[in-house]
């Protein structure tokens, strides 16, 4: 039997502009993020990738996703900008931010546009995040909402209907589900650690407002959870919302602090999740799968967060892996979660079961 990877090409959009985006010193969103991914792709052979060349344009339209206010307030703080500015306590930008938010955008489009027009899989790898940033302001980084933008942008351009965003990085993905909280075309599904940052946000219980009711969806998972319970959380809550759905394009927002590995700073703190390079492989074979199943295999990874720099490529590797593989995904090692407590546990699952409930 065929591979279902044999023929199906990744193409790896790396945005290696992106390090002009200053943040300051010590700041865990830096441009040391890129220049190690970009050693990654350039030095190691991990794929048979295809690396279209980067013609970035400005025929962007940050407005599909934002409120044209805040696009002009955020093009002027930044070119205004002498040295770096803090637009809130953790959100920095210099002068070249404007024009890197821009080609961040323009490479959102380029990866749908491969999607739609060579049959491609696609991973932007840019910076700095998006899934925090909201219409009307930047938030956690983040200044523009990458995956927001690229889900628009497919259904505007390529006139598909519905799109599914699954946001895996371990802060839930407010930006996003704020943008299409009244949408029912666009099914958001944030898997992050609660409570935490930002806080008052990633509750079960919010499925979505009006028009938009039962298409948000929230997963907040006890700290410490591996692959075995992401494995969970994928079979019981994940797998099944997506047959329902049946999207026309499935959005990873792809973020790595979940690793076991993760820092956040060279600080030193403990991580928060405990996922393994193994984790980040089962759920993009997972949602590969289920993109071949329901939308001709059209499968979108962008960058969100991942600071601890060796976790992040071995996470990004073992997605870019997983995607090039003519070989089923092998587990190379499973981490269970630590000291994960079984009442601590079946709570998580009662109390998003019991969110689902009306809808399923
Ligand atoms: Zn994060």
């Amino acid at each position: 039997m065929e591979s279902p990877n044999a023929n199906r090409p990744i193409s790896l959009l790396l945005h290696e502009g992106a390090t002009d985006h200053i943040t300051g010193y010590a700041h865990p969103e830096s441009p040391k993020r890129i220049r190690a991914l970009a050693e990654l792709i350039n030095t190691d052979s991990i794929a048979a990738i295809a690396r279209p060349t980067l013609e970035l344009h400005r025929s962007i339209d940050p407005s599909l996703v934002h409120h044209p206010d805040y696009v002009h307030a955020l093009e002027n703080a930044c070119l205004s900008a002498r040295d770096i500015r803090a637009l809130d306590e953790d959100t920095y930008v210099c002068q070249d931010s404007w024009r890197i938010a821009c080609e961040g955008l323009s490479l959102q489009e380029q990866a749908i546009n491969l999607i739609f027009s060579t049959s491609s899989r696609t991973f932007v790898m840019s910076r700095p995040p998006g899934h925090h940033a909201l219409a009307d302001r930047q938030m956690g980084f983040c200044l523009f909402a990458n995956a927001a933008y690229a889900a628009r942008y497919a259904q505007r351009v390529w006139g598909i209907e519905r799109v599914a965003i699954i946001d895996w990085d371990v802060h839930h993905g407010n930006g996003t589900e704020a943008i299409f909280l009244n949408d029912p075309s666009v099914y958001s599904i944030s898997i992050h650690a609660h409570p935490f940052w930002p806080l008052g946000f990633g509750h079960p219980e919010q499925r979505g407002e009006g028009k938009g009711r039962g298409y948000n969806l929230n997963i907040p998972v006890p700290f410490e959870a591996g692959d075995i319970q992401y494995q969970q959380i994928f079979e019981r809550f994940v797998i099944p919302e997506l047959l329902g759905f049946r999207p026309d394009l499935i959005i990873v927002a792809a973020g790595f602090d979940a690793h076991y590995s993760e820092r956040f700073s060279n600080l030193g703190e403990k991580s928060f999740m405990a996922l393994s390079d193994g984790g980040f492989a089962m759920m993009t074979a997972q949602l590969d799968r289920l993109a071949r199943e329901l939308c001709d295999g059209r499968l979108h990874f962008t960058l969100e967060g991942g600071y601890y720099l060796p976790s992040l490529t071995s996470g990004v590797r073992s997605v870019i892996e997983t995607l090039s593989s003519t070989a089923p995904p092998q587990l190379k090692e499973v981490s269970e979660g630590r000291d994960m407590d079984t009442r601590v546990w079946e709570d998580f699952v009662t109390r998003t079961g019991m969110a689902l409930k009306p809808w399923s």
